[in-house]
């Protein structure tokens, strides 16, 4: 929620003269503290103007009040025909600001508000306020990106003003950036994470490692894009049942699947939570089976060797061979649009997935493999910089949910996740398990409590793979029948989650 606050009712605070001045005055402080408040940088000259001239004994309370304020853009697109135009161009630069943002605008002026749909008094925006209950969302990506909007204003209008808008200097510098980030010497931008995994798996045949009919071995269940990156290429997945404890692949039924025709483990951090354990490293080394993490879930995730725990901890996507990132806008590091990357120690690797990506390319017009279009564009990448700066403090944020989650929901009928590594989670996803799923998601629905079902259809149960309809993995099938994800991310406010806690409780037992 942002509300623009016009002159008027800034300068009547300022002054003093109100008719209603406790009811502005505690609205004003309302929204500041919410971080609902803003004025178009349109305002700005005229107000310290006026103020400077007319109190300037009050300059100081301004200037506090001002720095309080979040400062939104006045668009280029006027139209100075327009009807508030003609009448009075600041109230429309105002309004096309308000517009710009999704704001509403509070003003005491009658011809402002008679003119304007957006605009409405100090009176009407407290009734708002209070009518608006709100639904507690699963997840608000404005709300997230609003965070940032600023940064992210300044990156988008950076690309704008250079010109540039593929393969240049944000791309290349993110690659930098989040390969530091991870730990890993190389990483390349591409489309999205699908095509992250699709490309390194492909690459691996470029580069002979891997033939068409070789198996890969990847939990049964998973987001289906880790199974379509494996079909895609003409390899064969081989499904393992994950753990009722960790949901993660269990590695103790990896062993039993290795044929001679294996070649490779697909780990998926589901969840959030990092599925490497040094039993999958071992039968890796055993075997001699390339380990690619699908760490679309899980960045900036933590994995500690239990054994060695003084040694530097590792992040997910710097434990295998290589990893394939998704940065779709609702994960852990969003976008806003589809964007992925790969991460690998393996300089050849990330040479052949950086060829592959760009029509197989690596120098303009001379093309060494039948490579496909997936590129990271400019403006992702430079929204993703932003973003990325926020990463640890945001995924301190959703633990700290996970936490109070964890502590204070009490139902028999709720089996909650199990947390043996706190570093080893960033609370992508926070799933519940009940017997009794499909009753509790109705009765949160009903109490303004969003959930969803990370996943409802299992892959083996999908159509896409009809040929494996009938193959039984119990473990997996009481998952998708039992799972439900409660609302978690690093803008829920303290309110929202203990009401969630509450509902959660009082469900009938
Ligand atoms: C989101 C996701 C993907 C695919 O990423 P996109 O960017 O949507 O293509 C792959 N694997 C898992 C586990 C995911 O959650």
């Amino acid at each position: 929620m942002l509300f623009i606050l016009d002159n008027n009712f800034v300068l009547d605070l300022i002054a003093r003269r109100s008719s209603n001045f406790g009811l502005q005055l505690n609205l004003l402080y309302f929204l500041l503290d919410k971080g609902y408040a803003a004025i178009s940088s349109s305002q700005l000259h005229n107000l310290r103007y006026v103020v400077m001239r007319n109190y300037p004994q009050y300059e100081a309370d301004y200037l506090e009040i001002e720095a309080r304020l979040r400062i939104i853009k006045t668009p280029s697109y006027v139209d100075l025909n327009h009807k508030l135009a003609i009448i009075d161009i600041e109230d429309y630069l105002i309004e096309l600001s308000a517009k710009a943002c999704n704001a509403k605008i509070i003003t005491s002026d009658k011809q402002f508000l008679a003119n304007s749909e957006l605009a409405m008094t100090p009176v009407e925006t407290f009734n708002y306020l209070i009518n608006e209950h709100r639904e507690i969302e699963f997840l608000s990506l404005k709300r997230i990106n609003d965070k940032y909007s600023v940064d992210i204003e300044h990156s988008i209008d950076r690309v704008l003003a250079s010109g540039w808008y593929l393969l240049g200097n944000e791309v290349k510098t993110f690659e930098k950036e989040y390969a530091g980030y991870i730990g890993t010497t190389y990483c390349v931008g591409v489309a999205n994470g699908l095509d992250a995994l699709r490309l390194i798996l492909r690459a691996y045949k470029e580069m002979g490692i891997m033939h068409e009919g070789d198996e890969i071995i990847v939990p049964a269940n998973t987001y289906i894009a880790s199974i379509l990156a494996i079909t895609d290429n003409k390899l064969v997945p081989v499904l393992v049942e994950p753990s009722i404890e960790t949901l993660e692949i269990n590695d103790t039924k990896i062993e039993v699947a290795i044929t001679p025709k294996t070649k490779g483990i697909m780990i998926v951090h589901l969840y959030g939570q990092c599925a490497y354990t040094e039993k999958i490293g071992e039968i890796c080394k055993k075997y001699n089976l390339k380990l690619i993490e699908d760490n679309a879930q899980a960045h900036g995730c933590v994995y500690t060797e239990p054994r060695t725990r003084n040694q530097e901890p590792r992040k997910t996507g710097s434990l295998g061979d290589a990893a394939g990132h998704s940065f779709y806008p609702g994960k852990n590091l969003g976008a806003m649009g589809d964007a992925g990357a790969v991460t690998t120690n393996n300089g050849e690797l990330a040479r052949v997935v950086r060829a592959l990506a760009n029509y197989g390319s690596e120098k303009k017009y001379v093309n060494n493999y039948q490579g496909l279009n997936s590129r990271l564009d400019e403006i992702q990448a430079a929204i993703l910089r932003v973003k990325l700066n926020y990463l640890d403090e945001d995924n301190e944020k959703r633990r700290n949910v996970a936490h109070y989650y964890l502590e204070n929901i009490k139902h028999p009928d709720i089996k909650l996740p199990v947390v043996t590594d706190w570093n080893a989670h960033v609370f992508h996803i926070f799933p519940i398990l009940s017997p009794r799923r499909d009753a509790l998601q109705q009765y949160l629905t009903e109490n303004g409590v969003q959930t969803l079902i990370h996943y409802p259809i299992p892959p083996h149960k999908q159509l896409a793979y009809k040929e494996w309809n009938t193959l039984s993995f119990p473990i997996t099938e009481q998952i998708h029948n039992e799972v439900l994800s409660l609302p978690i991310s690093q803008v829920m406010n303290t309110s929202e989650i203990e009401r969630v806690v509450e509902i959660l409780n009082d469900w009938r037992r």
